[in-house]
């Protein structure tokens, strides 16, 4: 019932990612419908529910334009699990603000890079050219589109490729 459920707008564009039971929970209130399963069904006393893996609005919501949340996770998504100092590719990362924080650096996209941890301790805190360090490329705010927000569930859910692809 923790099984994420994308949710479209009632223009079908991807507004939301919500859990199952809230999902059907939607459906259920008829404020929603299921536009694809294929999860299985969820058994009751008395019915047999499709498990949703798409829903659909009925009524149109008005949202502010999407935004991607400055996270960990996200950081290293948008740089692709390399090292921007290096170009290793590992799964060890940690966060570096290129600008120390210390020395006034800010905890935003354009200041923030995955690095491994050999790189990060090399720089220790210093700017790039005390520690004669570079970047393999500038550090940018993610794209803003749905297919780019959602898409890090693309992994676990391919289904939902066809209703992320133009947003
Ligand atoms: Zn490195």
């Amino acid at each position: 019932m923790q099984a994420p459920v994308l949710v479209l707008n009632a223009n079908f564009e991807p507004i939301h990612v919500c859990d199952t039971r809230r999902a059907i929970g939607l459906i259920l209130s008829e404020k929603a419908s299921l536009v694809l399963d294929g999860r299985g069904h969820l058994k009751t006393v008395t019915r047999i529910y499709p498990l949703p893996s798409v829903i659909r609005l009925e009524k149109m919501v008005s949202r502010p334009r999407l935004h991607l949340k400055l996270t960990r996770r996200e950081v290293f998504r948008r740089d692709s699990y390399t090292c921007q100092y290096c170009r290793r590719h590992t799964m060890e990362l940690t966060i570096d603000h290129v600008v120390p924080r210390h020395l006034g650096g800010q905890h935003i996209w354009t200041n923030v890079v995955a690095a491994c941890s050999q790189c990060n301790h090399r720089k220790g805190g210093r700017h790039l050219e005390e520690a004669g360090m570079r970047l393999q490329r500038q550090p940018k705010e993610p794209p803003s589109s749905a297919f780019y927000i959602f898409g890090r569930h693309l992994p676990e859910n391919a289904d939902w490729e066809p209703f992320l692809t133009g947003w």
